[in-house]
């Protein structure tokens, strides 16, 4: 069985049910994250010498499909865990890597991101944290705004600036460092509900050196060429999947709703092209996750443009989806009875999450043209 079977199986049986009240009630999906926690999934990138199922980024964005498919938070939270846990695989210390891997895999510790921060919005790459050297820590302070998972990961990945001039380095912060609060219940996100995403207030918190990544001044590069491949993509996988969950609810309620003559909405030629369009909509979509993902673990040159060209494709992909979805789904759809409604909402995220739609395609251009991206 293929890993996105595979894992479209775990997520029906453990996503499905807490998806209606993640939106709900936006909290975060405890129950889901129990269920993964326990699972293979999160060992996903881990290499199989070390306890993991040694998989890499094809596999990555096809269980964030899969899991977005039932539920994009939950999605979007497992592929900021994948990402996270990459960048300390591949540019960790062997120390480093030990130690995190052991707490993942007997553990089942989770991972998140927390890069953005209010002044350089979605140039997260660009940090206005101050760091301070105290002997072997460094004291942190700032703010990181929309962290998503947050409280919720044992450990944060945090840009900041570096010793070496104008460069940034890349830290690996856990949950409980002295100084180190995260500013709850202030996630009102139109969609994405569970997310938890909110402040997290740096005020001298007190890292080990031992917990940076790699060499000082090295974050960009972490930036550019681990985190960019698997967080561009992966969000392609998240809104590729609730582009899959739209498209099948939408024809489910074209076949099954019926006038007293008998007929269904699906026998209506304008309804028809509807879902035409949308299933072209998804299925170029999740072609350009594929094709970029495949790319990239063949390690061919353009991969990189098609990482880009396969996120921009989703993030319009999935809003213009939920538009045709919501004019199909008619007043059931508008009076909340399905999903659609809460789709269309998680949608709109996607195209402003850093680095926004606006920016990629900017990037993308300078990609084709062979010119630097930043
Ligand atoms: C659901 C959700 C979850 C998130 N989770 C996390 C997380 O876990 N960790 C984390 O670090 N961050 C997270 N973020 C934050 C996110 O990644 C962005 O940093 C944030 O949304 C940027 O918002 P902003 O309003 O500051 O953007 P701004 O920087 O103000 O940009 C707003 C818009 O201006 C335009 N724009 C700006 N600059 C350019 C440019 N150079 N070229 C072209 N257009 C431009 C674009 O249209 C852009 O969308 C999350 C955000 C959302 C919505």
């Amino acid at each position: 069985m293929s890993i996105y079977c595979e894992a479209r199986n775990f997520a029906e049986k453990f996503i499905d049910p807490c998806s209606k009240k993640v939106d709900e009630e936006g909290v975060f999906p405890v129950e889901a994250f129990a269920e993964i926690k326990k699972s293979d999934f999160l060992t996903l990138l881990i290499p199989k010498e070390q306890g993991g199922l040694g998989l890499g980024i094809q596999e990555h964005v096809e269980v964030c499909r899969a899991f977005a498919k039932s539920d994009a938070t939950t999605g979007l939270c497992y592929m900021m865990h994948n990402v996270a846990l990459i960048v300390v695989l591949s540019r960790g210390s062997e120390e480093m890597k030990k130690r995190i891997v052991k707490e993942v895999v007997e553990e089942r510790k989770l991972l998140a991101l927390a890069y953005s921060e209010l002044g350089t919005g979605t140039h997260f790459y660009i940090s206005d944290l101050k760091a301070e050297n105290d002997g072997d820590k460094k004291l942190l302070s700032g703010v990181k705004s929309m962290v998503t998972s947050a409280g919720q990961a044992s450990y944060y990945l945090v840009l900041a600036p570096s010793d070496v001039e104008g460069a940034i380095d890349n830290w690996l912060v856990p949950l409980e460092t002295p100084g180190l609060k995260f500013e709850q219940n202030t996630w009102h996100g139109l969609g994405m509900r569970g997310n938890v995403s909110c402040q997290m207030h740096l005020n001298k918190a007190e890292v080990s050196v031992s917990n940076r990544i790699g060499e000082e001044g090295a974050g960009q590069e972490h930036v550019f060429n681990v985190v960019a491949p698997y967080f561009i993509a992966g969000l392609a996988g998240v809104y590729s999947g609730l582009g899959e969950h739209m498209l099948e609810e939408t024809v489910a309620h074209a076949k099954e709703r019926k006038y007293t003559s008998g007929t269904s909405l699906a026998e209506i030629e304008t309804v028809q092209i509807h879902l035409a369009k949308m299933y072209n909509l998804v299925n170029s979509s999740v072609c350009a996750a594929k094709e970029a993902t495949r790319s990239a673990a063949a390690g061919e040159e353009d991969a990189l443009a098609k990482i880009l060209s396969a996120r921009i494709i989703a993030c319009e992909m999935v809003i213009e989806a939920g538009r045709l979805g919501m004019r199909v789904g008619g007043g059931k759809a508008y009076n909340k009875a399905g999903s659609m409604e809460r789709l269309l909402r998680d949608a709109y995220a996607g195209q402003i999450m850093a680095p926004s739609a606006d920016v990629l395609t900017v990037w993308l251009g300078k990609a084709i043209t062979g010119l630097p991206l930043v």
